[in-house]
């Protein structure tokens, strides 16, 4: 599956939010978009557009696009599976992608960032009910059991991202068991379990002109 491979802080500039996208070391003083919040490209620091309202619809998709590091034709497919079930389209687009696998490890807190969390994925290291997924798009269900394998240096890695996100909430329909790098999902994500700040309808808006 191809991945967006340019520079990641940029993201969060063109989109004039931090977005976390390199997980915990977003923290530190060296993020980008706290050093330079405005637009990159030369005349980023200048810019005075009046946003039009296809502008906003266009920004908010894409800057959920980035935070899950989906590229757009899976992005539209997502949004017509959502179009296509039973229920509220917005809040199903973004439990479609609450419930991808990579972010599952990630919000679990056993890796740094979303894009390790598909590493881990991509690398094998992840099981589902005991058997290997390698898809990082693979959408959990309620009562899934997930657990992480992998060389002894990997398991440091792991036992260190959990020890520096300990005093990270983790959502409620997940249940960590941090010790024996196992998780389950006791349900499906709601509306209300995801973590950022995102007006979906602007992005239903932009789908069904
Ligand atoms: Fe965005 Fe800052 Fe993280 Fe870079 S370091 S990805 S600019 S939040």
């Amino acid at each position: 599956m191809a991945r967006y491979i340019g520079p990641t802080c940029r993201m969060c500039r063109r989109e004039g939010a931090k977005l976390f996208l390199k997980g915990l070391r977003c923290s530190s003083e060296k993020c980008s978009f706290s050093r330079r919040s405005y637009s990159p490209g030369q005349h980023g620091r200048n810019k005075r557009i009046k946003v039009s309202d296809y502008g906003l619809q266009l920004r908010e998709k894409q800057k959920v696009k980035r935070i899950y590091g989906v590229l757009e034709r899976q992005f539209r497919k997502y949004f017509h599976d959502a179009a296509r079930a039973k229920g509220v389209t917005g809040e199903l687009l973004l439990q479609m992608l609450e419930r991808r696998l990579d972010n599952v490890v990630f919000r679990c807190g056993f890796a740094a960032s979303l894009a390790q969390g598909r590493q881990f994925v991509r690398y094998g290291h992840v099981l589902v009910e005991g058997r290997k997924v390698d898809i990082p798009s693979y959408q959990v269900s309620a009562g899934e059991k997930i657990q992480l394998r992998g060389k002894v240096t990997l398991i440091k890695l792991i036992k260190e991202n959990l020890e520096v996100t300990k005093d990270r909430i983790v959502p409620p329909w997940l249940k960590v068991d941090a010790a024996n790098l196992k998780a389950e999902t006791i349900a499906l994500p709601a509306r209300g379990d995801v973590p950022f700040s995102v007006q979906e309808q602007l992005i239903v808006e932009l789908y069904s002109k």
